[in-house]
């Protein structure tokens, strides 16, 4: 196995074995830009390396081969006192991971050297001195565990002592001394010298970024942005070179456009006589790279034709990092940049303008969780308010409230009608009803994986947590020098992490004014909106993935059109049994015979009836899924405790209330250990006599009096928790003999088929296919009984922990299970065609808007996709992404 390439050997697409840095320095390298020679150690040199111990067969000899090369190329030898090759040490995994691996500058460089390095320079004793104590600082951070403030402290005690504030202000003789001064900080926390050796420096440095992959922030990093953990980091030996020689070096960052909007422009920073990370960590104030042009005009204009040469190479937005040795421009590093999700749309757009890409690859570029981020209200920031912190945006958003400390306020606060930002150190289950409650969540500890980011991801709650400079006490909370108090308030934005002091105002997006179709006269022109107006048509020309949506109201259905919802794959019926109807399902339930019942459900169905009219109407000439009524009856039902209570109260008082006695009686009666796996479902249908029938008649009336009207009614009855076909066959029977009476010479016709959400029915998808004309895959009650997950329960519960752990790395009720509960989707899917043709197949759980679920729905070649209102526009997205990456592979 080779596990050296030097730079001339790699290129872009070996970022699995070079990582990202290398793979796209070798690429620089091929292109003929300048790029300062060096050589890459690859990921499996790192992976064997922490598997076997801390030993690589063969590695030391291809690193001494490839150094020799190095060293004949640019005439110098590694660390030779006299005329010193001085190399970087960088690390560079397949995904970028900032600030997790860190890098090691002038290795090489010891005692003897820095003279040598000095009279290469022209006798500048200044710079070799700078360069060496730089050498000792990050070898002795990075490499040997020393805690960086004790050299900060050292090197500010060194201007102090001097009187100045800036670095460069420093001369040879303070340099020398802070050399001494590290060294000695050196010794202090690692028992031992400074190695003076050049090639045990550049062992030592390589070996530490292998390890820095197994360090525990790193770790913690992949697990929250899902990055497998064998992957390992490749390390990058490059030749030195110098933008702290003097005023005519610097180094500088640079973009290729904006990456906040995606405007094309000249965009970066520059810091003359600096060297490596001086520019982003903000030593001293850098000038805008435009100004660049001034300083060094050579140098800028080859630096903006190499931009435009990487653009045009890379056929999108690059960023870089250069350096200029007296006069001289080196290219360090490049990449394609990050972007903020406005950004990702206007630049694909504007690549596609420019000819650079095709719509089909600027779907590539973009994405549907980028798309959900443009349509969260935001906060409107021309008021400059005043951020105090900033900590992770763990669930998007943008909330105000006023400032409680408790769940418990957090509910009486909310009750009083006014908005709640529930602040806590970290929350636990106990403070669940006040998350309920709250607009948003501010905790101090904890990342994107707490308690608190798992269960407001779950809600769809603002939450930013882990601002570890926030101090919570009982009543307050301190960041810096300003105090908090419960009742102040504060904003909070769940995408950026930040908080505000006082009432942000919000802006609603103006993509979903766009959606909605009222969109701001002001924003006519934006490019965002004409980005994603785009792209959103290109993708429901690509995809071949039906959007439904799931509504339950007329009002839910008529928005979800706008969204572009293709029809309804999900109206729940359980809330036409809520309000003001409860009474007649206490009469229903309640009933004594025969007689009652039929009473209640006659009463019953009109209501019905209109419900379904109504959306029947708004979704005229689409299809509309009406499941039957799915939860357990006696939910409809008051609590134990409450009634318990009134008729205790009632008795003390020596009142007969017969009514609320009768509701106990029945309350305790029915009440279920385990209601989700209780009496509901297709089991109500068959154990309440007319049930399930007032619900057909009702679809069917309704149907027909559409049609009458010169309507397209396009009904289809759902019925759920199906899992034996038997059960289908019998509620089957009964629907279509209603219907033939109600519906008989309209014209009118109404599917019926099945819910598949009970592992059984997926696994008898076959024979439950003979009597049902489609399959509505109910992801969610799949989820829960494939793992057995009771789903109101485990997300406050205990997901956090198996994040955690990383036994799954997002929750399986947030994204499909591919492996399992995709598994049984992929069998139904599969036997239910076999055994019915053309059998048409849906989803209408959670998962119909998740990205990359609907991902895995259009592999397994499913009909139609079914979700919430608002995220029909990101399930039309991702479709389309997902059709045109399969075309993609079938090309390959
Ligand atoms: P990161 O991944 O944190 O950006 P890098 O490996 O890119 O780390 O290096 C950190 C800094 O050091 C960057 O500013 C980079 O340009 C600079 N640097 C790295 N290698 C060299 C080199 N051979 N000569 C000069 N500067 C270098
Ligand atoms: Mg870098
Ligand atoms: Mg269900």
């Amino acid at each position: 196995m080779k596990f050296v390439y030097d730079f001339a050997e790699g290129n872009k697409d070996l970022k699995d074995l070079l990582g990202g840095k290398g793979a796209n320095l070798a690429e620089m390298t091929n292109l003929g830009l300048p790029v300062p020679p060096g050589f890459t150690i690859t990921t499996e040199a790192c992976q064997q390396y922490l598997r076997n111990g801390q030993h690589v067969d063969g590695l030391a000899g291809e690193i001494d081969t490839h150094l020799e090369a190095l060293e004949s190329a640019m005439g110098r030898r590694l660390g030779d006192p006299a005329d010193p090759l001085l190399v970087s040490v960088r690390s560079g995994a397949k995904f970028s991971m900032p600030g997790m691996m860190e890098t090691v500058l002038n290795v090489g460089l010891n005692d003897a050297s820095v003279a040598g390095l000095s009279r290469q320079a022209g006798g500048n004793d200044r710079f070799a001195w700078d360069s060496y104590r730089r050498l000792i600082q990050m070898f002795g951070k990075t490499v040997c565990d020393v805690p960086g403030h004790e050299f900060e402290d050292a090197l500010h005690e060194a201007k102090t002592a001097k009187g100045v504030t800036d670095d460069v202000q420093l001369d040879a003789e303070d340099l020398r001394a802070l050399v001494t001064a590290y060294k000695k900080v050196f010794v202090k926390h690692t028992g031992h010298d400074f190695p003076q050796d050049p090639r045990e420096q550049l062992d030592l440095a390589v070996e530490a970024v292998f390890r820095s992959w197994n360090a525990d922030r790193a770790v913690l990093y992949r697990r929250q942005e899902r990055i497998p953990t064998d992957l390992g980091t490749a390390v990058n030996v490059v030749a030195m070179v110098f933008g702290n020689l003097g005023s005519d070096s610097g180094t500088g960052v640079a973009f290729t456009r904006d990456p906040a909007t995606g405007e094309q422009g000249v965009y970066g920073d520059y810091l003359a006589n600096a060297q490596g990370e001086d520019v982003v960590a903000g030593i001293r104030n850098t000038l805008p790279l435009a100004d660049l042009e001034q300083l060094d005009k050579t140098s800028y204009d080859e630096l903006m034709r190499i931009m435009a040469t990487l653009e045009g190479h890379y056929r999108d937005l690059c960023d870089i990092e250069f350096t200029i040795e007296r006069g001289k421009l080196w290219m360090l590093q490049t990449r394609v940049g990050k972007r903020t999700a406005a950004a990702a749309f206007t630049i694909a757009a504007q690549l596609v303008d420019e000819g650079v890409i095709d719509l089909d690859e600027a779907l590539t570029r973009v994405s549907g969780a980028q798309l959900a981020q443009l349509m969260f209200p935001r906060f409107d920031l021309s008021g400059s308010p005043e951020s105090i912190t900033r900590g992770v945006g763990a669930s998007p958003g943008a909330a105000y409230g006023q400032v409680v400390f408790t769940s418990q306020q957090a509910v009486e606060v909310a009750a009083e009608g006014r908005p709640v930002i529930l602040v806590r150190r970290e929350t636990n289950p106990d403070d669940l009803p006040g998350m309920i409650a709250a607009n948003g969540i501010l905790t101090s500890r904890g990342g994107k994986t707490s308690h608190a980011a798992v269960v407001a991801r779950g809600m769809g709650k603002t939450c930013v947590c882990g601002a570890d400079d926030v101090a919570v006490s009982q009543d307050s909370f301190a960041v810096g020098e300003a105090v908090v108090r419960e009742g102040d308030v504060i904003s909070i934005d769940g995408t950026t992490g930040r908080v505000y002091l006082g009432e942000v105002p919000v802006r609603p997006s103006e993509v979903v004014q766009y959606f909605e179709g009222d969109l701001d006269p002001a924003h006519a022109n934006d490019p965002l909106v004409a980005a994603v107006h785009r792209l959103i048509t290109h993708a429901d020309e690509k995809r071949r993935l039906t959007v439904r949506t799931n509504a339950d109201t007329g009002a839910d259905a008529a928005r979800a059109r706008r969204f572009g919802a293709q029809g309804i794959g999900l109206c729940r019926t359980e809330h036409m049994f809520l309000g003001d109807r409860r009474e007649l399902v206490e009469r229903l339930i309640l009933a004594r015979n025969e007689t009652e019942r039929n009473e209640a459900l006659v009463a019953l169905q009109p209501l019905q009836r209109a419900d379904f009219l109504e959306i029947f109407r708004e979704m005229n000439g689409l299809p509309v899924t009406v499941r039957l009524i799915d939860p357990p009856l006696h939910e409809f039902l008051p609590s134990l405790e409450e009634l318990a209570v009134k008729v205790a109260v009632a008795h003390e008082h020596g009142r007969h209330v017969e009514h609320d006695e009768q509701l106990l009686a029945a309350v305790r009666r029915m009440h279920e250990q385990n209601p989700m796996l209780g009496l509901r479902g297709v089991r109500l249908g068959l154990v309440i006599p007319g049930l399930f029938a007032m619900q057909v008649r009702a679809i069917a009336e309704a149907a027909v009096a559409l049609a009458a009207e010169g309507g397209n009614p396009r009904p289809e009855i759902m019925v759920p928790l199906v899992g034996a076909v038997q059960e289908l066959e019998t509620v089957r029977a009964e629907a279509e003999k209603i219907i033939s009476e109600v519906a008989g010479s309209s014209g009118v016709r109404i599917l019926i088929g099945t819910m598949i959400e009970v592992p059984r029915a997926a696994l008898t998808a076959g024979q439950i296919a003979e009597a049902a004309e489609f399959f509505s895959f109910g992801t969610n009650d799949l989820t829960q009984m494939a793992w057995g997950f009771s789903r109101d329960d485990v997300e406050g519960a205990f997901f956090w922990r198996y994040l955690e752990l990383g036994i799954f790395g997002i929750s399986p009720f947030e994204s499909i299970d591919a492996d399992g509960v995709g598994r049984l989707v992929t069998i139904a899917a599969e036997e239910g065609r076999a055994a019915r043709p053309g059998l048409k197949l849906g989803v209408c759980g959670e998962h119909g808007g998740d990205p990359d679920s609907v991902h895995f729905f259009h592999q397994v070649g499913l009909d139609y996709v079914s979700c919430s209102p608002f995220r029909v526009p990101i399930a039309r997205l991702e479709a389309g992404r997902a059709a045109v990456e399969s075309e993609g592979s079938d090309h390959r």
